[in-house]
């Protein structure tokens, strides 16, 4: 008899202690952490050029900025890591590392770079290697500042908003009269009538080939005091430049969003962190006009920054949230060059290059053009939709064009919409389809810019599919 009574207790016990389980609330987490990845060893390859530059002076330090949401059932990831490009060998290892100890599934975790051109390289690309040994110093950090972050986890609340900074998006591709716009060989473009920064004074140029989106997206975290935890924001323009080893206006802008939300240096700190959107054929400097701004990355970060902080006085926190996350692996086809371009692109580096680095634009893309060929003929990459209540982000690992970001966030299902480009990966420039019979630097085939005409419809089309389906998680 007793020992049915305990029996009985003990059953009914774990059966109401299961209902508590099922109807209790959820509560929203969030954790953030910010970890120096500025190189130990002097000089380094920056990434971004057709030829190799070296920079020996550390301007600002480098960071991975890491957020980890937790709505009490999934877990989902976002970091920005101060970084021209890195491809998605690289990023797979960072994830699978910081999954060990998280074990958060590495298919919930975004990891972007800002596009520094002031970052070491950790990836070959133009006339640039990578530095091997910090690239595996910087994996390592990465996977440590999301493990950091999830340690960090605090109950939290979490809202997001839109602002609008027009001040530092310029089309940097303009419509030339036909035969005036800059042409080398080997790029696999028959006529060229575009080009990139044409300049202010080029009485030459037609129009801009583009449209940018000057929106400032931003997704922000505090506890339930109220304290900021972190706030992710996305801006859509290619970067502003700094003298020697920066993280740019990304930098800055991490730094200053601290300042006005008045975040103190209590532990753990606050993060702040800025993505890079669809700033494929958008940067800071005004092709049209001879009054050309003035700018640098402390000017650009402080007007991102004015415009922030306006959206995020517009903010209705929540302290719960549904979180979903999706990736899916599309395999796209590569433009490669025919036998006779290759031998042609040999033949010229034969005769012109030899052994040592590239120093001009046809050598580069002759260059280009022998690499491509050795490549696969499919290229597989990650896109990502995520979801943050009713708000959506959709990450490709592409340079996307201003009008790309644009057509992504028109076609969301979700109220409103982040593009993050270059994540998870590196894939080039996707420009639309119409914008390859105008030729110019970033269709020129080449590592930058290599899937196949349809690429930028069929990523759009997956973007949203995904982003439909994210929505009806629960
Ligand atoms: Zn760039």
């Amino acid at each position: 008899m007793k020992q049915f009574t305990l029996s009985f207790l003990i059953i009914t016990g774990l059966l109401l202690g299961c209902q508590i389980c099922l109807s209790a609330p959820r509560v929203f987490r969030a954790g953030a952490h910010a970890i120096d990845v500025t190189p130990t060893k002097l000089p380094v390859r920056v990434a971004g050029n057709i030829s190799e530059m070296w920079k020996s002076d550390i301007t600002d330090r480098l960071h991975a900025r890491c957020l980890v949401l937790d709505d009490g059932a999934k877990l989902v990831v976002i970091v920005t890591v101060d970084s021209c490009l890195m491809d998605r060998e690289m990023l797979d290892a960072a994830k699978a590392k910081a999954s060990v100890e998280t074990k958060i599934p590495v298919a919930n975790m975004l990891i972007s770079a800002t596009h520094a051109h002031s970052a070491p390289a950790v990836m070959g690309v133009h006339g640039t290697e990578p530095h091997l040994d910090y690239r595996e110093f910087l994996t390592k950090q990465i996977a440590k500042g999301i493990v950091q972050a999830y340690r960090n986890l605090q109950p939290a609340k979490i809202g997001w908003s839109v602002g609008q900074c027009d001040e530092y998006v310029f089309c940097r591709r303009w419509l030339m009269k036909p035969g005036t716009a800059f042409s080398i060989p080997f790029t696999d473009a028959k006529t060229n009538l575009a080009q990139m920064n044409p300049g202010s004074g080029n009485t030459n140029k037609i129009r801009p080939t583009g449209t940018p989106d000057p929106s400032v997206t931003v997704l922000s975290v505090q506890s339930i005091s109220g304290k900021p935890i972190a706030l992710y924001a996305n801006y859509s323009t290619h970067y502003a430049g700094a003298p020697g080893i920066s993280a740019d206006y990304f930098g800055v802008f991490a730094e200053e969003i601290g300042k006005r939300l008045k975040a103190d240096g209590d532990s753990p700190a606050f993060v702040g962190m800025i993505s890079n959107g669809a700033s494929g054929d958008v940067n800071c400097s005004d092709q049209a006009s001879s009054a050309r701004k003035k700018y640098d990355r402390f000017i650009v970060a402080r007007a991102v920054v004015d415009a922030a902080m306006e959206a995020h006085g517009k903010i209705k926190f929540r302290d719960r949230v549904t979180l979903g996350m999706t990736e899916s692996e599309m395999a796209l086809r590569v433009r490669k060059p025919s036998a006779a371009e290759v031998a042609e692109a040999q033949a010229y580096l034969d005769k012109n290059v030899k052994d040592r680095p590239i120093k001009t634009w046809p050598e580069d893309y002759a260059r280009e053009t022998v690499l491509l060929s050795k490549l696969p003929d499919t290229h597989r990459f990650k896109v990502q939709a995520i979801r943050i209540g009713e708000f959506g982000i959709a990450a490709a690992p592409c340079e996307l064009y201003g009008l790309t970001g644009l057509r992504i966030k028109k076609d969301s299902p979700m109220p409103l919409t982040m593009v993050v480009g270059l994540a998870n990966g590196y894939s080039g420039y996707l420009p639309p389809p119409d914008q390859f019979q105008y030729g110019g630097y970033t269709t020129w085939r080449a590592r930058t810019s290599m899937l196949e005409h349809n690429a930028e419809p069929k990523i759009r089309k997956k973007l949203q599919e995904m982003l439909t389906h994210i929505k009806q998680s629960q």
